[in-house]
């Protein structure tokens, strides 16, 4: 029996929980501790331990100290229903915390107005423990003696350690469970948690609450809290020993009546009536277990169509990457010799995993994210319970890793959603381990000349892929305008997404030629067709030494009209290689990689050196850098955002800056340090209406004067939703210059998510819908004679910059790799000649048609 002291977390008047006006906190139904009335807007650790978790809602958090005491710290009375408005935390999931450290800092204003009270309460919520000396009617100060917390060993059991109930279909003689919406409207914070957990302590035998297939122990209002439940969640309460069908029905009625808060009016069915004895849910197979026939063999010529998405030609090997999808024999050996499999297979998973760290040290942090899911007991006591029941190593491993995944995905924080990509990727590493095959980590170990086949290749794996081993990529899935398409362009990798399924098909070490300009993948092609494709690929590098030759001169066209070509850029190490290529400026820094895959957020002066050194190596060339553009499908893991549901139409680019004004503000300060003065500008994300970019301006004429640099600096905006291209004549008036995401731009007009490959073959920058809109911000621009740029993808597609240039586009910022041919090209054009086509081009019905006009009008690109 061990005893500990808390510190106090907060400074200010020290209270008995009972004068908390919260009765689930007063009457101790939430734990035993004590509150404080504060006057310091900082919450702190209580003790040394482990952050357990910050609530989605930021007011609270639970840390459990060593003794194994879990203390939930809850600030204000009816806070969550401010959804994390005025709260920030310090700290994530199971972090290390000492005594002291800052969890959740509040804006005492914002708080104090919109909450019951700011009385903010510390108990201890787990059995096992007892709460004595607290320190109350008084003043406090953060970290002084609060309360003592006695217990632990073996009678202080986690709170939220899993609760142990048969396995679902297993009938025992008392078990009941029932399923039932829940209808409030912020999920079970802490005070409905309490609610259920003294329902459920009424009963002896283990009670549980399901949601989105993950269990929590109904005794532990840090397991319920955990849950991540949000409105309209089914939670099924389970419960087994006498009386279990009775308790079920008063926790069911208890839910079904708000658990204390009120119920939101039309949010889910009633509760079906409690069923005796769970039935199983099996794996069902899911789409990408159906059919697709058996491996082509040698001498099967096959033609794959796919989409384009970098152009050029590869000739090489097929290097499979595909996540595996082989059904799963379900019934096992017995566990004598299932669960040593398992075993096995994981600790391979595990030493390859620290060898991989070693090798590329650089992506450490992504390989120790996946130790620490491998190290989960919950992952590996759900697989050893099925192998228990007499399921395969196999298939226990895959249910238990998919019910968790899902589970992390659905939870409204997007961290956690990250982490069930991890768990799908561990899925597939293990059950290869299993079958006997070599883990396969990333594309780090490529023979030279491979063409990788996915289903989806994620941007870390081709950051880590050295020089020259790769030729090209063919993906199943994916949209062309993907991040990763994006960084197979910088490295010149002609790549062709949307295949489909039947590139599962291609074996592994298959001669191919995969077409980007043509968007095919040719499979076993006839000797003359590889040689063929070599000669072309031969012949188009020629052709490109050639082009370098001249790059370097700025690029004219034939009638001396100047069109500038600049170069998209991510990293520093992108840029002395796009000067080499002939880029004359860089007209998108994409900052966002340099805050992606990392714990937290770049400093000021880290950001600082990576612009410095980008613009060094630009040697005094302009450097337009983009501010971040984050949220949608580029969530960061230190800045969650809430769960939405469509979040390319919600919290993407300025919206984000804008909401965290912190980080936009450090980043503007570090741009503004660049030197000379007057090489960068910036360039803001998703613009829809000029008073973002003035909002944008104002910050950045605060940080000017605080940097004391006189010299202005240009602000431009991009053009990638409709309204902004519509009203392009009103954005110029709080802009400098224009520059147009085609990649945006064309998936807002069109309709179609850039990412899907349902509908990659339609998304087309050249639609005649997205030139009506290019053609309109350039008139719209004209007005007050700003600059309008191209930036996103049409820009390096040879067939649409002449159009470009004929609507009124004066510079094009393309991939580094496509630089030498676009000016050679650019050098051979006439401007009324591209005006004349893209009038053409207006008044088309379809981009192929767009496609066929300029295909006519400059055949020998
Ligand atoms: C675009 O949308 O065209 C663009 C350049 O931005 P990103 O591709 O980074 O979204
Ligand atoms: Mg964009």
């Amino acid at each position: 029996m061990t005893a500990i002291t808390l510190a106090a977390p907060l400074s200010g008047w020290a209270m008995p929980l009972q004068e908390v006006p919260d009765p689930a906190f007063s009457q101790g139904l939430v734990g035993v501790g004590m509150a404080i009335d504060p006057t310091a807007n900082e919450l702190r650790s209580p003790c040394d331990g482990v952050v357990l978790s910050v609530h989605r809602a930021r007011h609270a958090c639970t840390v459990r100290a060593a003794s194994g005491a879990e203390v939930l710290l809850h600030l204000g009375v009816d806070t969550v229903g401010l959804k994390g408005e005025g709260f920030t935390a310090h700290v994530q999931d199971g972090q290390a915390v000492k005594v002291g450290d800052p969890l959740i800092s509040f804006d005492m204003d914002l708080v104090g107005s919109r909450a019951q009270s700011l009385v903010s309460m510390m108990v201890v919520v787990n059995d096992g423990f007892t709460v004595d000396g607290q320190s109350v009617n008084r003043e406090i100060a953060a970290g002084e003696p609060a309360m003592t917390v006695s217990g632990g060993g073996a009678a202080g059991a986690p709170a939220d350690a899993a609760v142990v109930l048969s396995s679902p279909g297993a009938a025992t003689a008392e078990s009941a469970q029932c399923t039932v919406p829940l209808r409030i409207a912020h999920g079970l914070h802490a005070r409905p948690a309490a609610a259920l957990v003294a329902a459920a302590k009424a009963h002896s035998g283990p009670v549980a609450i399901q949601c989105r297939g993950r269990n929590a122990n109904a005794k532990s209002v840090v397991a319920l809290m955990g849950l991540g439940t949000v409105l309209g969640d089914e939670l099924t309460v389970r419960a087994e020993g006498p009386g279990a069908r009775g308790v079920v029905e008063s926790i069911v009625a208890l839910i079904d009546s708000g658990l204390g808060d009120p119920l939101v009016e039309g949010a889910g069915a009633p509760p079906a009536h409690p069923a005796t004895a769970a039935t199983a849910a099996p794996v069902a197979p899911t789409a990408a277990e159906e059919e697709i026939g058996p491996p082509f063999t040698a001498g099967e010529e096959v033609l794959l169509k796919g989409t384009i998405a970098v152009p050029g030609q590869a000739v090489g090997s097929v290097v499979r990457r595909f996540r595996r999808v082989a059904r799963v024999e379900e019934q096992g050996a017995g566990a004598a010799v299932e669960e040593p499999r398992l075993r096995q297979a994981l600790d391979r998973i595990v030493a390859g995993l620290t060898d991989s760290a070693q090798r590329m040290p650089e992506h450490a942090a992504i390989f120790q994210a996946h130790r620490e899911l491998l190290d989960d007991p919950e992952l590996l006591d759900g697989a050893l319970a099925d192998i228990g029941a007499g399921k395969s190593a196999e298939w226990a491993w895959q249910r238990a890793a998919r019910q968790q995944a899902d589970t992390l995905a659905a939870l409204p924080d997007p961290r956690m959603a990250e982490r069930a990509a991890d768990l799908r990727d561990l899925e597939q590493q293990v059950l290869a381990a299993l079958s006997g095959e070599a883990p396969s980590v990333g594309l780090a170990g490529l023979p030279e000349g491979s063409i990788v086949l996915a289903d989806e290749i994620l941007p870390s794996e081709l950051a880590g892929v050295p020089a020259g081993r790769l030729a090209g990529i063919g993906m199943a899935h994916g949209g062309p305008t993907s991040h990763a398409v994006i960084l197979a362009a910088a490295l010149g990798l002609p790549t062709v997404v949307a295949l489909g399924r039947q590139a599962e098909r291609v074996p592994d070490g298959a001669p191919v030629v995969i077409d980007g300009n043509r968007g095919e993948l040719h499979v076993f092609p006839p000797d003359a067709a590889l040689s063929a494709t070599r000669n072309a690929v031969a012949a188009r590098a020629a052709r490109r030494e050639e082009n370098r030759r001249t790059a370097g001169e700025v690029c004219r066209m034939a009638d001396g009209t100047r069109i500038e070509v600049f170069a998209n850029l991510g990293r520093v190490g992108d840029a002395a290689p796009a000067v080499a290529e002939g880029a004359e400026g860089c007209g998108l820094l994409r900052t966002e990689f340099l805050f992606l895959e990392r714990q937290s957020a770049p400093t000021e002066e880290e950001q600082y050196q990576q612009y410095q050194q980008i613009a060094d190596a630009m040697g005094g060339r302009p450097v337009i850098i983009r501010t971040l553009d984050v949220g949608g499908d580029k969530p960061l893991s230190y800045l969650p955002l809430p769960k939405e549901e469509n979040p390319v139409l919600g919290l993407r680019g300025v919206r984000v800056g804008l909401r965290e004004p912190g980080l936009l503000r450090t980043q503007i300060r570090a741009i503004l340090r660049v030197r000379p003065a007057g090489v960068c500008r910036i360039m803001v994300p998703m613009i829809t209406s000029p008073s973002e970019l003035q909002a944008v301006r104002a910050m950045v004429d605060e940080e000017r004067a605080a940097l004391g640099r006189p010299e202005p600096i240009e602000l431009g905006a991009m053009i990638e939703v409709p309204a902004a291209a519509l009203t392009a004549d009103r954005i110029s008036v709080a802009a400098d210059f224009l520059s147009i995401g085609t990649n945006d731009l064309t998936q807002y007009v069109l309709a179609m998510d850039r990412g899907n490959p349902h509908v990659a073959a339609q998304l087309d920058a050249l639609h005649p819908g997205v030139l009506r809109l290019i053609r309109q911000t350039v008139a719209g621009a004209a007005g007050l004679g700003r600059m309008v740029a191209v930036c996103g993808g049409s820009a390096s597609d040879p067939m649409a910059a002449p159009l470009l240039i004929g609507l009124g586009v004066t510079e094009l910022s393309a991939t580094p790799a496509v630089i030498a041919d676009l000016k050679a090209f650019i050098r051979t054009l006439r401007l009324e000649d591209c005006r004349r086509v893209a009038e053409q081009a207006l008044a088309a019905d379809s981009a192929d048609e767009v496609r066929r006009l300029a295909a006519e009008a400059w055949p020998a690109r």
